[in-house]
């Protein structure tokens, strides 16, 4: 049965709830759904409900195609000004012996590691220190595109840039110009944590606000730059707090398009202030990504990130809406380790992780930051798998 065969099936089911079979209908009729209806979704979906809702959706847009990139991540420092409840990442000032601050130099010689490396892209982001202000950033980018003009940089989010250029005293649409006139290609989609104030301002009270956070995307849209948005979910919000979040997201894009990619974050529970507080369960996390699969249906892409949720999840989460898993990594991101994530030095190889989308049934594809094709890995066999071929006999002593 395909995912269509699938759908139709679920909608024929006399015992289904006539709210869940007016949403399934809704979904295959390619009507959008509402926020009552993405509430009722959290609140009443079984998993394999939302599986089939959320596959068809998935199927529909990118049939099997499954992408991943090769990427290496620059986090300039840890240190930090904002004290978010969550972040186990991050040192205060006043802690600043225990972190790190890069120098642009130091972030070069980061970036001539890769100098004969097939990689795509940099993912820049990190903490906020005065001194990483916008002539810093001005600099790395030129010298970046000067030493390599082929690489993407994704580079720094709204909580970032609104301390930058409220430092320099430049609007978000001078300073983002600016920097793209430096050398910034995209931005990544994180500090959106939960938009809506009653959470936000006790989990990351200090830091850019909802608006600002959405304005900041703005401008990179006008700018003609794509980028991305996250979500942290499974923590102390509500159903509703995360379908407010989509919601908010969801009308951004339809007056911009600008946004490529979504992708939920689960909250982790170690090393910070609000370890107390349990970690939703692989379920929640499959049933968070196919909701946003069928809330966010302007959004192209729906992303899980491996080195977050573990390559098991990873692989589950391609059957319940999401067609990328990121990418290579190479270890260079603190940033899920210390909070908990299984992968404690996340790095996969290319062939590890086409073998990870092959082996869930799904057709592995490298892409560049934009989604166009770099390389399509259906038929490529690697010459490890060929080496294995080759058997050595057992010796009889
Ligand atoms: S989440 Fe980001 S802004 Fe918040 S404390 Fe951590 S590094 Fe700083």
């Amino acid at each position: 049965m395909d995912a269509r065969e699938r759908l139709d099936f679920l909608i024929q089911d006399k015992n289904l709830d006539a709210d869940l079979k007016k949403i399934a209908q809704m979904v295959q009729q390619g009507q959008r759904i509402s926020f009552q209806q993405g509430v009722l979704l959290y609140e009443r979906g079984e998993l394999g409900y939302l599986g089939v809702l959320a596959n068809y959706l998935r199927e529909k847009k990118h049939g099997d195609y499954t992408y991943f990139n090769r990427n290496f991540h620059i986090e300039p420092t840890n240190v930090c000004i904002y004290d978010c409840k969550f972040c186990a990442y991050s040192r205060l000032i006043k802690e600043r012996d225990q972190g790190w601050e890069m120098d642009v130099d130091g972030m070069m010689d980061i970036v001539r590691k890769y100098d004969h490396e097939p990689v795509t892209e940099v993912h820049i982001t990190g903490g906020v220190v005065p001194k990483q202000d916008l002539s810093f950033y001005a600099d790395f980018f030129r010298r970046c595109k000067e030493h390599r003009p082929d690489l993407h940089i994704k580079g720094l989010t709204p909580v970032e840039y609104y301390y930058i250029f409220k430092k320099a005293k430049v609007s978000h649409y001078d300073g983002l110009k600016f920097l793209k006139e430096c050398g910034l290609d995209s931005m990544p989609g994180g500090g959106a944590e939960i938009f809506h104030t009653d959470v936000r301002e006790k989990i990351a009270g200090d830091k850019c606000t909802s608006e600002q956070w959405l304005d900041i995307h703005e401008q990179a849209h006008a700018l003609g730059m794509r980028t991305n948005a996250t979500m942290l979910y499974g923590h102390i919000e509500e159903f509703w707090h995360r379908v407010d979040h989509m919601e908010r997201l969801r009308q951004l894009q339809d007056k911009t398009f600008g946004f490529q990619t979504f992708i939920p974050l689960k909250f982790r529970n170690q090393g910070h202030q609000m370890a107390n507080v349990p970690e939703v369960s692989v379920v929640e996390d499959l049933r968070n990504y196919a909701i946003a699969r069928i809330y966010l249906d302007n959004f192209e892409h729906i992303k899980a990130y491996w080195a977050m949720i573990s390559r098991d999840t990873a692989q589950l989460s391609l059957a319940f809406g999401v067609n990328d898993i990121d990418g290579t990594l190479d270890d260079t991101t603190k940033i899920y380790s210390m909070a908990g994530a299984e992968e404690q030095k996340p790095g996969m190889s290319t062939q590890e992780l086409v073998e990870l989308i092959k082996n869930a049934g799904r057709h592995p594809i490298e892409r560049d930051t934009l989604y166009g094709v770099i390389t399509d890995y259906k038929d490529v066999i690697f010459a490890e798998e060929k080496k294995a071929n080759y058997y050595s006999l057992p010796v009889v002593e």
